[in-house]
């Protein structure tokens, strides 16, 4: 099969341990095991992100011994089982459904809610499995806004998803669709010319990226993002906030007015999901309050992100403000817009 070059960059990347020992001087030994309990994917642009061991980068996508320390966090963070009426969908809100279309991602992210899945079958859905989600999506009347998700939607083959697309546009109560992807910043090759000319036939269509820190907006990510938002597919990106990596207000900034210049706008903050394995990158709400506030002022109005906990419950998303917080300590306690109180460990 002939292969494109975004098939070729994703081929070549970097999957065992050793293999970063040919451009860092670390030793691999322990990463090893980590590795063999979550699994490692680094392309080769985004490991040339890297300038050295432990950077913001490099603790995004290399395996680190801490994530085998035994927790207290859970391997499903947000009750999505409870909320799976067939195997690739995940109904929580009446009116949106996620569509996992893809179970791998361009990078495996060491803080990924779905780190216990990713890469592994559990989270690989047949072409039965999708087309049964597309049924579930059709008999729901309610649904006006399907969510791709996965794993990383464009991972798929031109073919196929222009087929799922296309399937989804033909559903009268589906008003919008969004894909959620970080491939602009870990694969921004795949956001081909021929991609870009099949999507902008299939309008509504928004799409959600996953940028993290300031080192990732670069040449070929601006590339990325340029080619989907010149055929008109508005833009936002969802940031994790990450210990060591975006904790703090200046790179915070950096991020939202770097994304705004990439016609990018800044959408979800969110609180890390409770999820087995990634203490070490957790910051207290406390902290991501202020880094939040600290915009304000920094940076336009356009560019600054509603700061976001989903409880471990799967209640739903409750935006994080001083006044929706009720209470810090062992417990977070947040008022929903609704007025409800929701509640989660503060660890
Ligand atoms: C986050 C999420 C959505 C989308 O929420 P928005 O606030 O509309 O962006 C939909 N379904 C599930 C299960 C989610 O977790
Ligand atoms: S790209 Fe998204 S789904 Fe994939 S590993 Fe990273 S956070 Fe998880």
């Amino acid at each position: 099969m002939d292969l494109n070059s975004w098939q070729r960059q994703l081929a070549a990347s970097i999957t065992r341990p050793e293999q970063l020992a040919a451009h860092f001087d670390i030793d691999p030994v322990p990463l090893q095991a980590v590795a063999e309990r979550y699994p490692m994917l680094i392309t080769p642009y985004y490991l040339s992100l890297i300038e050295a061991p432990g950077d913001p980068i490099w603790r995004q996508c290399v395996p680190d011994p801490l994530e085998l320390v035994p927790d207290q966090l859970f391997e499903d963070p947000l009750n999505e089982s409870a909320f799976t009426p067939v195997p690739a969908v995940v109904h929580r809100y009446p009116d949106r459904a996620l569509l996992m279309v893809s179970g791998t991602c361009a990078g495996f992210c060491r803080f990924c809610t779905r780190k216990s899945r990713i890469g592994r079958p559990a989270l690989c859905f047949s072409d039965d499995q999708v087309s049964e989600g597309i049924d579930y999506i059709a008999r729901q009347p309610g649904i006006r806004d399907v969510i791709l998700t996965g794993g990383d939607p464009l991972l798929l083959d031109d073919y196929h998803l222009v087929d799922c697309l296309s399937r989804l546009r033909r559903i009268p109560h589906v008003e919008i669709v969004r894909i959620g992807t970080r491939v602009p910043v870990t694969l921004p090759a795949r956001i081909t010319t021929e991609l870009c000319d099949s999507l902008s036939r299939l309008h509504p269509l928004y799409i959600n990226t996953h940028f993290n820190h300031p080192r990732e907006l670069t040449p070929e990510s601006l590339q990325a993002c340029s080619r989907l938002a010149d055929v008109g597919i508005p833009l936002g990106n969802q940031t994790v906030l990450l210990r060591g990596v975006n904790d703090d207000p200046g790179t915070m900034s950096d991020l939202c007015r770097g994304l705004l210049a990439m016609r990018v706008r800044p959408y979800y903050l969110h609180q890390m999901d409770l999820a087995k394995g990634t203490t070490h990158f957790r910051v207290p709400v406390e902290r991501g309050l202020e880094v939040v506030e600290s915009l304000r002022g920094r940076v336009s109005g356009l560019g600054i992100p509603s700061y976001m906990v989903d409880p471990p419950g799967g209640e739903g998303k409750v935006e994080l403000t001083r006044g929706s917080l009720v209470e810090t300590g062992e417990t977070i306690r947040v008022r929903t817009a609704q007025g409800d109180v929701v509640s989660l460990p503060n660890r």
